[in-house]
């Protein structure tokens, strides 16, 4: 009988526990065996695993988290740590791994892949949304609906008190999360990799000023800075203080951090986790190897793991274009 083991790993995202079930179902249909190895990789290294059926994964699709639980796994990056990994799935006769996780989790199955003989399988699981080859990564749109709801909030706080606020969001070293969430709250400013280049931040520093002084002048209630986290040198407590030195405006800082990763996932990640799920297991049946399942447009499609790794995956240039034609034209139009 085919034996499939699948794990999450690394930054957990909302929809984890959804991609298990779908992936456990499947294996039930197909007539695999499956198991689950916990905390990430660290699973793999010291043998804890359990069988997963039905039964065991009732009840999770709508709870964020990950019943597997995930974790850091350092030992994967020493040559030791993979040829310990495959030797744990030789040992339980494991045919195929599933992995769900981000580009890290992907660097790990191929590192695996050279002492391992089966086949591997990643499913794109990171709110980060920065794994080429699937428009959407299982988590993404929830952390964007977490941030956008607590935005919103932010800006009933911020217009009551006629604050400038700077709202750090997560997204490691891309726009994605930024973008979708600077657009849907209606953010006066917009800050990620995509748009301010973090070794000069001196000339968007000077824009943004201008920007909230010329707002100001015209009685705004309130200016929301979205900021992407990594981007600002000494991140939002910085631009805070160069804001009030430069300029003399004073503003509040709200890092959202990990509720982002948190909560009921959104239905749009439950369907995603459950369609690529699915189609992992009949990726094993097809003998497919060193893939990501992902969804480009309404279609399911296996790409290279290298690819979806290294591969670039650029925040869509129409909304980075919105947003600062906006800007520009606001600036234009009230600076007159
Ligand atoms: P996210 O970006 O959402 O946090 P991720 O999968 O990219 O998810 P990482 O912490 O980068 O998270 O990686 C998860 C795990 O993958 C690491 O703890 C490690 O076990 C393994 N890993 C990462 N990079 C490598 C590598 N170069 N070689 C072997 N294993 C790796």
């Amino acid at each position: 009988m085919t034996k499939i083991a699948l794990l999450t790993s690394g930054g957990d995202a909302p929809g984890m526990n959804a991609a298990i079930r779908a992936i456990v179902h499947s294996c039930q249909h197909h007539q695999y065996e499956c198991i689950g190895f916990f905390h990430g990789y660290n699973g793999l290294l010291n043998d804890e695993w359990q069988a997963l059926t039905h039964a065991d994964v009732g009840n999770i699709l709508q709870f964020g988290g990950t019943i597997l639980k995930s974790a850091r796994c350092p030992a994967m990056c020493d040559p030791k740590g993979p040829k310990q990994a495959a030797n744990t799935l030789r040992k339980h006769q494991i045919d195929a791994l599933i992995v769900i996780g981000g580009d890290g989790s992907f660097r790990g199955l191929e590192a695996l892949k050279a002492h391992w003989e089966g086949q591997v399988i990643g499913l794109p699981g990171t709110i980060d949304n920065d794994l080429a080859g699937s428009d959407n990564t299982i988590g993404f749109a929830t952390a964007v609906t977490t941030a956008t709801h607590a935005i919103d909030k932010i800006r009933d706080t911020a217009n009551a008190f006629e604050r400038v606020f700077i709202v750090e969001v997560m997204g490691r070293h891309s726009g994605h999360i930024a973008f979708n969430v600077g657009l849907a709250t209606g953010a006066e400013a917009i800050l990620s990799f995509e748009n301010c280049d973090p070794a000069d931040t001196a000339p968007q520093l000077a824009r943004l000023i201008s920007q909230i002084q010329v707002q100001q002048q015209h009685n705004h209630d309130s200016f929301v800075i979205v900021l992407a986290e990594n981007l600002w040198p000494g991140g939002p407590q910085a631009l805070k203080a160069q804001l009030a030195e430069q300029a003399g405006i004073d503003s509040a800082v709200c890092v959202l951090g990990h509720i982002q990763r948190g909560g009921s996932p959104a239905p749009e990640d439950r369907l995603l986790a459950t369609e690529l799920g699915l189609e992992a297991v009949n990726a094993v049946s097809r003998n497919q190897d060193r893939i990501m399942i992902g969804k480009q447009g309404s279609t399911l499609q296996a790409v290279p793991l290298n690819g979806a790794i290294n591969d670039a995956k650029p925040v869509n240039g129409r909304w980075v274009a919105a947003h600062e034609d906006v800007l520009t034209e606001y600036l234009i139009k009230h600076s007159e």
